[in-house]
C-alpha cells in the first residue's frame, strides 16, 4: 500500500513537472557570507516547486523525476532566467550581489548552452559578471577537455564557476587540477559536525590549504553553529553558507545588512 501511494505521488509530481508551467517554480535565495568583507556578497539560488495548495517542494522531491524524464534542461534554463531577472532588478536598485546558480552537468555540457545563455543575458539585461555557475562533479562531466573549453568561454564572459559538493566524489582532485574553477564549495557532510569531529577538522583544513594554494576561493556550506563558523574562519575559508547565517528565503525577505557576530 505504501509503495503504491508513493508511486502515485511520484506520478503526480511527474505530470506536474511535465506541465512545467513557469509559475510552478519559485527561486529561494540563500545568503553567502564573505568573511573578509564581513557582509553578504553572494546568494545561491535554490529552486522550489509549488504544489496546488501552494506548498513548496524541495528539489529532492522532484529533481530526480525531472532528470529521468529529460526535463532538466528546461528547469535549468527557467531557473537561469529567473536568476538573471533578479540580478537585473537588483542592479536597477543599485544592489550588487552575485548569484550562484546550480546547473546540471548535462545542460552545462550541451552544444547550445552558451548560445542560450547569451540569449537570456540579452533578454534580461543582466550583467554576466554577476553570475556564477555551480557544477556538481559527481554528476560526471563526460568530457574534461570540452568542459575546460566551456569554462574558458564562460570566463571570457566574466562568468565564474564553482565546484559544488567538493570532497565527496572520486574525481574531485582531478577536476580541481584540470578545470579552471574559481570556487570550491566544501560538501556539507564535512561541515555539519565540524565543531565536534576532529577528523572533519583535519580534512577540511587540508582541503582549504590545497584550494588556497591553487588560487581558488573556498565556500563552506551547511554551517549551522558558531563553533564551526569560528573554526572555518581560522582555517582561512573565504565564505560561509548555512542555516547559521540564514536559511534560503524569498528575495524580498533577504537581510542584506547581516553581519556575523565575532565571538
Ligand atoms: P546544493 O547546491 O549543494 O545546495 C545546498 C542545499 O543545502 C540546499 O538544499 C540548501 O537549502 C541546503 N542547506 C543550506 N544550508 C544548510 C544548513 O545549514 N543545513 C542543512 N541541513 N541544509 C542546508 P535544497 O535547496 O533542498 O537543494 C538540494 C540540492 O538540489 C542542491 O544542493 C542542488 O544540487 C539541487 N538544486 C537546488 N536548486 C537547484 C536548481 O535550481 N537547479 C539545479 N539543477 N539543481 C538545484
Ligand atoms: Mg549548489
Ligand atoms: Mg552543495
Amino acid at each position: 500500500l505504501h509503495l503504491s501511494i508513493r508511486r502515485q505521488r511520484q506520478m503526480c509530481i511527474r505530470d506536474r513537472v511535465k506541465a512545467l508551467a513557469d509559475e510552478r517554480f519559485v527561486l529561494l535565495y540563500q545568503p553567502i557570507y564573505n568573511l573578509e568583507r564581513e557582509k553578504i556578497t553572494h546568494c545561491e539560488c535554490l529552486v522550489r516547486m509549488l504544489t496546488d495548495d501552494k506548498q513548496m517542494l524541495s528539489p529532492a522531491a522532484f529533481l530526480d523525476i525531472a532528470k529521468d524524464n529529460g526535463l532538466m534542461p528546461r528547469i535549468d534554463y527557467l531557473v537561469l532566467k529567473m536568476a538573471l531577472l533578479q540580478l537585473r532588478a537588483w542592479a536597477d536598485n543599485n544592489i550588487h550581489l552575485k548569484l550562484s546558480v546550480n546547473i546540471t552537468a548535462a545542460t552545462f555540457e550541451s552544444e547550445r548552452f552558451v548560445q542560450q545563455l547569451r540569449q537570456l543575458l540579452l533578454e534580461t539585461g543582466a550583467r554576466s559578471s554577476q553570475l556564477i555557475f555551480e557544477v556538481v562533479e559527481t554528476e560526471a562531466i563526460n568530457n574534461l577537455e570540452s568542459a575546460k573549453a566551456l569554462c574558458d568561454r564562460l570566463a571570457d564572459l566574466d562568468i565564474q564557476i564553482a565546484f559544488d559538493d567538493f570532497g565527496i566524489g572520486f574525481t574531485s582532485f582531478e577536476y580541481l587540477r584540470d578545470l579552471p574553477v574559481d570556487f570550491i564549495k566544501i560538501d556539507q557532510s564535512f561541515i555539519r559536525y565540524l565543531y565536534k569531529r576532529k577528523s572533519d577538522q583535519l580534512l577540511v583544513k587540508s582541503m582549504v590549504d590545497m584550494a588556497v594554494a591553487l588560487g581558488k576561493k573556498v565556500v563552506a556550506e551547511g554551517v549551522e553553529d558558531d563553533g564551526s563558523a569560528d573554526l572555518l574562519r581560522e582555517m582561512g575559508v573565504h565564505y560561509l553558507q548555512g542555516y547559521y547565517i540564514s536559511r534560503p528565503t524569498r528575495a524580498n525577505e533577504l537581510d542584506l545588512n547581516y553581519t556575523m557576530p565575532i565571538t
